[in-house]
């Protein structure tokens, strides 16, 4: 997969080079360039925003430096056209919020370009333009607060995006219980040794080497844990992938089958 990564402060993407990320680099799995805009200025000041049109505080990053990067970040070497299984991805507090299923869909992209915004954000033409040249344009929230810049907010989803691409992960397994995968549950508790630390002992079905009573324990666990930090997930969960087990105690924490789902008893 190829990422690029565009911004006025390339430095704040050094953490790439960092960790898995920045390993995959080095392996070849992940071709990922950071870009600074201000390359593609073309006044002396090397200006990259304007005021806002209808007044108001702040400053607006214009449409014009913004198209020069990435029509040539997203262009074929030899000019032939957008590169296909392109998409641009604008961070936005003002987008959809990001979620383990964008993670997954874009894992399987050809290239993903991300355009940092400053200050007031980006020109709003600059997602129309490349949305109706066919370009797949996703405008992404990381959560309901404000950042200052893109940076932070490109970073996160590089990681979620590249912890899933093949060969990335040491251990695939360990992708397969996670938050926010299939079974729509949080994760259960994770213990490790030493089995007793500061008085506390860890549950001792985890020692019994008996693999369906544990499996059963962290699926009661992971159930308990999202029915008390993330009702929504459990209102949205499928009926018909519970067992009764898993029915009796979502019951005993106050859930019941509805006509649509899981509701309040
Ligand atoms: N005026 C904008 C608004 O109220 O929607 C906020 C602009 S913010 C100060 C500057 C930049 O930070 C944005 O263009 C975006 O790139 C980034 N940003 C801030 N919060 C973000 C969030 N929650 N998710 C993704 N990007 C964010």
């Amino acid at each position: 997969m190829r990422v690029d990564v565009v911004s006025i402060f390339p430095d704040y993407l050094a953490a790439l080079d960092l960790s898995l990320v920045g390993k995959a680099r080095q392996r070849g799995l992940l071709d990922l360039r950071v870009h600074d805009l201000r390359d593609w200025t073309t006044d002396r000041h090397r200006t990259v925003d304007d005021t806002p049109f209808g007044g108001g505080a702040g400053m607006v990053m214009r449409p014009d430096v913004w198209g020069l990067a990435i029509d040539e970040v997203l262009g074929l070497p030899d000019g032939a056209g957008v590169r296909p299984g392109a998409h641009l991805i604008v961070p936005t507090p003002s987008g959809e919020v990001f979620t383990q299923r964008h993670a997954e869909n874009l894992a399987s992209a050809e290239q993903l370009v991300f355009a940092c915004g400053r200050y007031e954000g980006i020109d709003a033409r600059v997602a129309e333009h490349y949305r109706s040249a066919g370009v797949t344009v996703h405008e992404l929230s990381i959560g309901d607060y404000v950042l200052n810049g893109g940076e932070v907010a490109s970073l996160v989803m590089i990681e979620a995006v590249a912890r899933l691409i093949p060969g990335m992960v040491g251990n695939p397994d360990s992708l397969v219980e996670e938050s926010h995968g299939a079974a729509g549950l949080l994760e259960y508790p994770v213990y490790t040794k030493p089995p007793s630390w500061a008085e506390l002992e860890i549950p001792e079905v985890l020692l019994s080497g008996h693999h369906a009573k544990i499996e059963r324990w962290r699926r009661d666990r992971a159930l308990e844990r999202t029915a008390q930090r993330r009702p929504d997930m459990i209102a949205a969960l499928d009926v018909a992938s519970l067992d009764k087990h898993d029915l009796a105690l979502l019951g005993e924490l106050g859930w019941v089958p509805g006509p649509e789902g899981l509701v309040r008893a």
